[in-house]
């Protein structure tokens, strides 16, 4: 099978070229620019007054197998998921669906006894509603390296930790990982070449994740705004951020049911997640403008911020999320954060992808995976365009097409 995409702006993970050409041969990306339009293809898209770009990353998710297939709907061609009960198996049956995005996962997270997130889930029941007896908990430094070991062996491709003493939450007390656990379990994830996902959402844990070795902090502090100290140690450890700041919005009372209403969005969309998105959870008091300033000083500094979500499963306890639609609004609200529509972009393509290691994917160049989405407009200028899908191709594959 071969496509052309023609007369179309790319943006390819990095940069933007002007209109041109683009090419994909057996489920890759065989030419980009600087040709003409090839005879003989089976199918040609003419993209004049659109824009084609990699296939977006969440790279924070928690998703069952029809969360996927909204996310592929709406552009999302890989999840990474940061807590479920899947195993790779699961996950490789899973990503196989025609239709569904494909994802990567890091088993259920490693928390204290009766901690982070067992009490979200406690008396509930439902689809995709995980049974809090599930989650491994430890508070002993042994124990969780064995825990490491086990999900290992069970195919998770990350680690991911919680640090979470419920002050945000408007949980206070809730039991925290102790952080010889939490430096044993991080060091057993890079021992077995894995890297360590950190939970955490004040400044204290984040501190104490950053000093711990962690590869990521997911979420962001938002107990106090930004301080030169915090941001330097999390900028000297290496370790990269997804804020989710569409969740950081929710905690402090705003929902998102503009996004549930936009018209892009609301025929896409289960009646069950447009109530999510417009519930906010409100347990925590602070100007929104703190979250966004501390997010553009951690870019300042040079820390690198990706697009996650955290969207999970749609139950009383969530809010302000959706599968797929969230990416959208998180590039949105990093552009308010003060980052460029491209970079915004970036945190949802080319960056996941080096940070993960996923060298098949995350930009649009000859030999990588055909994971394409087509938008109508010019999201690399004005990043609400991004919502405006023509179509979607994940692995050469067309899984959605606005036209169709
Ligand atoms: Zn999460």
């Amino acid at each position: 099978m071969r496509i052309a995409f023609t007369h179309v702006r790319v943006f390819d993970g990095e940069q933007v070229l002007a209109p041109t050409t683009v090419l994909v041969e057996d489920g890759l990306v065989a030419r980009v620019g600087g040709f003409a339009p090839p005879a003989g293809v089976d199918r040609t898209v003419d993209g004049t007054g659109k824009t084609l770009l990699p296939g977006l990353i969440d790279s924070h998710a928690h998703a069952q197998p029809e969360d996927l297939t909204t996310a592929l709907r709406l552009g999302v061609t890989t999840v990474m998921d940061m807590g479920g009960p899947s195993t790779a198996e699961d996950r490789a049956v899973w990503a196989a669906r025609p239709g569904s995005a494909d994802v990567r996962g890091a088993g259920q997270p490693i928390t204290a006894p009766h901690g982070h997130p067992t009490q979200l889930f406690a008396g509930l029941s439902g689809p995709g509603v995980p049974d809090p007896a599930t989650f491994p908990q430890t508070s002993s430094p042994e124990q969780a390296r064995s825990l490491v070991d086990r999900l290992v062996t069970g195919g998770s491709d990350y680690l991911k930790f919680i640090l979470e003493e419920g002050t945000v939450l408007g949980a206070p007390g809730l039991p925290l990982l102790p952080h010889d656990a939490y430096v044993a379990g991080v060091t057993a994830a890079h021992e077995q070449g894995k890297l360590a996902m950190t939970h955490a959402q004040t400044a204290e844990t984040w501190t104490r994740a950053a000093r711990g070795g962690t590869d990521a902090l997911m979420h962001l502090f938002i107990d106090r705004p930004h301080d030169d100290r915090l941001v330097e140690a999390v900028a000297s450890s290496g370790a990269f951020v997804t804020p989710c700041l569409v969740l950081v919005r929710s905690f402090l009372g705003t929902a998102a049911t503009e996004v549930a209403a936009d018209p892009r969005v609301s025929g896409k969309l289960d009646p069950v997640w447009a109530e999510a998105l417009a519930r906010p959870l409100s347990t925590w008091d602070a100007p929104f403008d703190d979250a966004l300033a501390s997010v553009a000083a951690l870019d300042a500094a040079g820390v690198e911020v990706l697009v996650g979500t955290d969207a999970s499963v749609a139950v009383p306890t969530t809010g302000g999320q959706a599968h797929g639609v969230s990416v959208h609004h998180e590039m949105a609200l990093l552009v308010e954060a003060g980052l460029s529509p491209v970079r915004a972009l970036r945190a949802a393509t080319s960056v996941p992808a080096r940070r993960f290691g996923l060298d098949d994917r995350g930009r649009i160049a000859p030999g990588l995976r055909a994971d394409l989405v087509l938008v109508d407009g010019d999201p690399t200028t004005v990043i609400d365009d991004s919502l405006s899908i023509a179509g979607v191709w994940r692995g050469g594959r067309e899984s959605f097409s606005a036209t169709a």
